[in-house]
């Protein structure tokens, strides 16, 4: 926390912080060799999500005053002073001090999590009922989804709430032109006819480091064919198959949308396929997608 290893409990800031400028990344370490076991850990896209921590600090007006590289520094450090041996998320934090100008505090906490991926591991088949959310995606000209600021993750917070007031699992938006937009924290992609679709940047999603590594490794080392192109609720559907993709959820099968259950098998294989795949680049199994694990 701005530059020391601070223990959880002191890492302390004042009530008057004005914390609504704020921005943060989601960013996750995974275990060589399997994810589901213990050992050297390796962060996984580190450039593509620290370069869209610095734009969203530069929409939001802030300057983190530290370079990339003292950040990934710092990082591995929190990972090493907690001892961590099993898969780790990293939350990198940012916001503007009270009553400073143009300074901000930076924070990189750091905490186990439970992957939802490898071979039988029984979390990824659970089922997962969603519904279109009454809440639309914030439109880009008014709060920008590209920017992963804290303040968009309220308009999140209203639709899993009424999803979950409404006894369901999760909620899909819609952008504001009423096209499919993404999940209250992950991006969304459909299988139709044996190709994945997923929305455009300009359907007001978060530009998501899972989703553009999801739409260069799908084609190139699966062989399944990619659409980027707007889809419509309808469409969604009659899906064959609709899963969430993000470094939280990592990759999240839904079961059925509005009560409409999707396809003839859940997961589907496609889905399934994805996520084996994506566990293996995860753990550093795929030689050619090593280069996008960075070791601690
Ligand atoms: N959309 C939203 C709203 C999110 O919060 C996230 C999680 N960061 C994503 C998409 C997925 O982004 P990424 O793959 O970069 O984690």
């Amino acid at each position: 926390m701005n530059g020391e290893i601070v223990e959880t409990e002191r890492a302390l800031v004042s009530a008057m912080e004005p914390i609504y400028l704020g921005i943060f990344e989601g960013i996750k370490a995974y275990v060589e060799g399997a994810v589901l076991g213990e050992g050297k850990l390796n962060i996984f896209q580190w450039k593509p999500h620290i370069d869209r921590l610095w734009r969203s600090a530069a929409v939001n007006g802030l300057k983190i005053p530290y370079t990339k590289e003292r950040l990934l520094e710092a990082t591995r450090e929190a990972i090493r002073a907690n001892g961590f041996r099993t898969n780790v998320y990293i939350q990198p934090r940012v916001w503007p001090r009270a009553n400073v100008e143009d300074e901000v505090h930076v924070v990189v906490p750091t905490w186990k999590f439970e992957t939802r991926l490898g071979k039988e591991n029984p979390r990824f088949s659970e089922e997962r009922r969603f519904m279109i959310s009454s809440w639309r995606r914030i439109a880009s000209d008014a709060l920008p989804p590209q920017a992963k600021s804290w303040a968009n993750y309220a308009n999140s917070a209203l639709a899993a709430r009424e999803a979950k007031r409404c006894g369901y699992d999760g909620a899909i938006f819609l952008d504001n032109r009423g096209f499919v937009s993404e999940g209250t924290g992950a991006c969304l992609m459909a299988v139709r006819n044996g190709r994945v679709i997923a929305p455009p940047v300009s359907a007001s999603i978060l530009e998501s480091v899972t989703r553009g590594t999801f739409l260069e490794f799908i084609p190139e080392d699966l062989g399944i064919p990619v659409e980027v192109r707007d889809i419509t609720r309808v469409e969604l559907y009659a899906s064959d198959e609709v899963f969430l993709c993000g470094t939280g959820g990592e990759v999240t099968p839904i079961t059925s949308i509005d009560d409409i259950k999707l396809g003839t098998e859940y997961p589907g294989p496609i889905t399934r396929q994805i996520a084996e795949y994506y566990a293996e680049v995860l753990a550093g199994n795929v030689e050619k997608r090593r280069s996008w694990l960075t070791p601690v």
